[in-house]
This record gives C-alpha cells, structure tokens and sequence, in this order.
C-alpha cells in the first residue's frame, strides 16, 4: 500500500441498520442531558427521537439547521467528554454512539441529494469574514441562511481551516470536508481564497469597503515552542508544520525524512496523536511520544490512546523534554529529558510534573516533532489594531454576542477562546451570526 492510499480516507461509518439500530437503544430521557452536552445546541435528544421512528428527513433537518458542520462535528467531537458523557444510556451499558449517527444521517443527506436549505432572498447588508474554519463558515452559513450576502476572505489557497489543513486525512477526508463545504457555497457564500486580510487591507478597512459588519476567526496558527531559536534545527518540526505540510502536497518528502526512523513527538492532546499515528503510517522504525505528565492525565481521548498503544507507539510518560542534541550541522540528534514525579494540583485541576534532580538523560531520535500547543500568529494584532486583546494575544469579546472592542466588528473560535474544539467554533459563528443580523437591524 502507498503512503498517499495510508492517508486517503476515514474509517467508514454506520449504515442504515447500524445507525437505525443504534437509535432503537435510546431511552428517550424526557429532559434529554445528552442535548445538554452538545456546546453547540445540535439537540441530539431530538435527531435520534426523529431517526427511531424512521423520521430519517426531519433527524437531518434538526442537525443541519442547528449545526451547519453537523457532518465534521459527527466525525470530530470528542464525544465521550461531550454529548455521550451526559447520555443516561451510560448507567446499563454503552453511551448511545451520537457522533456516528450524526455522521451517518449527514452522509444519507448527500448520497440521496437532501437538501435541508433553499435560498433566501438577498437583503442589502454585506457582511465579511476573515477565515475559513469552522468558525468563519459557521457564521457565514447562518447569516446566507437569511440572505445576507457574506463573503469570506481565507489566506490559504483552500478553504476549511483546520480541517483543510490540520486534522490527518484518515481522521477526515477531502471528500468529506468537500461535501461539507459545498453545502454552505449552496446558501451563496463566497469565498475569495489566497486572499489574506492584513496590515494593507485591515479588518476594520473592511468596514469602509462596502461591508457592514466583520467576523474575525483567523485561528491560532503559530506554534508553541519549547525552546527559542531552534527553527534552524533540521528535523525539528511544530506540529503546523508537519500536519500542513502533509496536508499540502508533502507526504512523499516527509515519508523520505521519516520512513525506517526513529521519530520523537512531544505532546499528550489529539494533535500529539495525530503527529505519532501518521508518522507510524509514514513506516518510522520506532516512534516515541514524549509527555510530562501521567497516562490517565494526557488531554488525548481514550480512545486515541489505546489506539496509538496498538499501533505499537512507545509511550515516555513523565519525562520533560528539556533541550535538543544536535550534531555540528544542526542536525537533530536527540532530546534531553528530565524525569518528572506527580507534585501539587495546578490551575489545570491535574498533580503539576515536577523535575527529579539529577535524571536528565537522552533519547535519540532523527526526527522530533513538537505538539505543545498553538497560538495567535504574532503579526495577527496588527491586522485588527484597534480591536482590543487579553491574554496571549486572544480577542476580548462579548461572550453573549461576540462582539468586540470595535463597534461592527465580531469575533469567534480559537481566536477568542484559545485552543478548543470545532463544534465550540461552530457554536461561535451562530452566536455571533445572530448578534450581527441584530446590529444589522439597528
Ligand atoms: C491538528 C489539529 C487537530 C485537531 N483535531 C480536532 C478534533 O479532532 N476535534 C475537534 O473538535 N477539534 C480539533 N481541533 C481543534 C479545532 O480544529 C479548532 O478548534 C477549530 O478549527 C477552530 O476553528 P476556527 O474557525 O477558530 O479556526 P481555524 O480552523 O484555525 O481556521 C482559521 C482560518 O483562518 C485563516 N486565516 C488566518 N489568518 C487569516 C488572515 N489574516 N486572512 C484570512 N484568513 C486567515 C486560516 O488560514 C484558517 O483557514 C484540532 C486542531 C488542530 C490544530
Ligand atoms: S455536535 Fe458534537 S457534541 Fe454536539 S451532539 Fe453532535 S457529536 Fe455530540
């Protein structure tokens, strides 16, 4: 098998029977808590109610108009800590698998043609969004939804955001992320692609451009680092760089850095997960993922370890990457660790890693890829000057409306709350959809 046929495509998911079969388990809980676990108001209490009695046109309707990337988030959500963690179906044996027959209904749609949207007709008021992720389109879907005219201005060449160039392809396909978007082009958004708004052309010219209102949701897409100045290492890669890059075209020339090597990935959340599972793909002779913390406190999901477990990835748990060895070309030769013991609780509610004394020791490695977090793109204030900022660069808003410092200007996704998950994004672009079609009225 090829390395392009390793990352083509995701796991199948349910059919009719399994879907249907799935749905037959639901107690229909009066007072559903599973809705309640859904950050973006999906209401599967309602979907799954309507797919049991064979209501399979009404369930689509219900995720559709409730969640526009109701198809991703079925793939995506981590739902065990989500919708399936409040499901009562938990106290006699397995949650109700929601993500999958939210997935599967959303794929019913599209192989039967169902279309849940007509057009609207056109009102007046343009509005501009800066960024195509889940965030961006969210937005746009539910202002198109009314017939506003919404444009989205997205730097890379394609739009998505993460899901176009983050998230591994077996985790979700082109294909898929196609249909997805197509589906939002059909409500009359357009999207100018390779068209960054920046220092030239702010967001807030936007503004005197024709535009009534904006909606920032640029991302994060800088890396955290572990140490300064070590972009000359060669192979070092952020996890940006890595995940864009076989998302861009790259996959053979990262198979040449990466095949019969050892492979270090610091990290212990989903997109660490991402880095070893494709660098196994990639046919690394050993990978290791290197985290600070203990097994059970790694943010990854359950299931995402077990996973990377079975695929024979060395787990260095409780060991703190601490420096680079690199030879006299800056050639990655390994990572300094340190060993850590569980102290303190911290702010994260978790025991703090605290260094052991005198435990450094080396683990060697050909390539290393950091996975330690994003963050805002340092220029990105310099595109919005006026709008104001709190901590690392994030955006102050209104969490009720997402408004920001500037008035006509709104903003959502990870940009205002930080790393978080794609249905949080989705959920921003509807609350600020609505908050933007009310200063619209004004
Ligand atoms: C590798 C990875 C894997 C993940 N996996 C999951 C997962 O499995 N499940 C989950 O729920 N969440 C996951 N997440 C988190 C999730 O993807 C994000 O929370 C979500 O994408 C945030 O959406 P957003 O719209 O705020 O920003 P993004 O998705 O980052 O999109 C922002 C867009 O804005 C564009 N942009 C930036 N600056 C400009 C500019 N100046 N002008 C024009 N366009 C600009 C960018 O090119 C990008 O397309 C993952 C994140 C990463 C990094
Ligand atoms: S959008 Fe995500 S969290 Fe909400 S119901 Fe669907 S799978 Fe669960």
């Amino acid at each position: 098998m090829s390395y392009a046929d390793k990352f083509e495509s995701m796991k199948k998911g349910f059919d009719m029977g399994q879907a249907i079969a799935e749905a037959d388990r639901c107690l229909l809980c009066h007072d559903a808590p599973c809705s309640k676990g859904c950050p973006a108001d999906t209401d599967p209490a309602s979907f799954i109610r309507k797919l049991r009695f064979r209501n399979v046109t009404g369930a689509i309707r219900t995720i559709k108009t409730n969640n526009i990337l109701g198809g991703a988030c079925g793939v995506l959500c981590p739902t065990a800590e989500l919708c399936e963690k409040e499901c009562s179906a938990t106290g006699i044996g397995q949650p109700i698998a929601i993500g999958k027959i939210q997935r599967f209904l959303i794929e019913h749609a599209r192989e039967t043609d169902f279309k849940v949207f007509a057009k609207a007709d056109p009102r007046p008021e343009k509005v501009a969004v800066v960024g195509s992720g889940p965030g961006g389109l969210s937005c746009a879907a539910e202002l198109a939804k009314d017939g506003y005219p919404v444009t989205i201005f997205e730097a890379r060449p394609e739009p998505g955001g993460v899901l176009r160039y983050g998230v591994v392809s077996f985790r979700f396909d082109l294909d898929f992320l196609a249909a997805e978007i197509e589906d939002i082009r059909n409500l009359g958004v357009d999207f100018k692609c390779s068209s960054p708004i920046d220092g030239h052309k702010g967001a807030e010219d936007l503004l005197g451009d024709g535009y009534q209102a904006v909606f920032l949701a640029p991302g994060l897409w800088d890396a955290v680092q572990l140490k300064a100045a070590a972009e000359d290492i060669k192979g070092l890669y952020s996890s940006v760089q890595y995940l864009e890059g076989l998302r861009d075209g790259n996959l053979q020339s990262f198979a040449e850095r990466i095949e019969d090597k050892t492979v270090a990935v610091i990290g212990g959340g989903s997109v660490a997960m991402d880095c070893v599972e494709s660098a196994a793909r990639l046919g690394a002779k050993d990978v290791y993922l290197v985290y600070r913390r203990s097994y059970t406190q790694m943010p990854a999901e359950a299931e995402e370890r077990i996973d990377a477990l079975q695929g024979g990835i060395h787990f260095l748990l409780l060991n703190q990457p601490v420096d680079y060895v690199v030879d006299e070309n800056r050639c990655i030769k390994g990572l300094k660790l340190v060993r850590t013991a569980l102290g303190d609780m911290d702010d994260s509610g978790r025991r703090s890693p605290v260094n052991i004394e005198d435990s450094e020791w080396i683990l060697g490695a050909d390539v290393v890829i950091e996975a330690i977090g994003n963050k805002a793109e340092d220029q990105s204030p310099g595109w919005y000057p006026h709008v104001k900022l709190k901590e690392k660069n994030l955006i102050q808003t209104d969490p009720a409306t997402g408004k920001t410092s500037v008035d006509g200007i709104f903003a959502g996704g990870d940009i205002v709350r930080g790393p978080a998950l794609v249905v949080n994004a989705v959920q921003d672009g509807k609350v600020a959809a609505r908050a933007i079609k009310a200063y619209l009225k004004q």
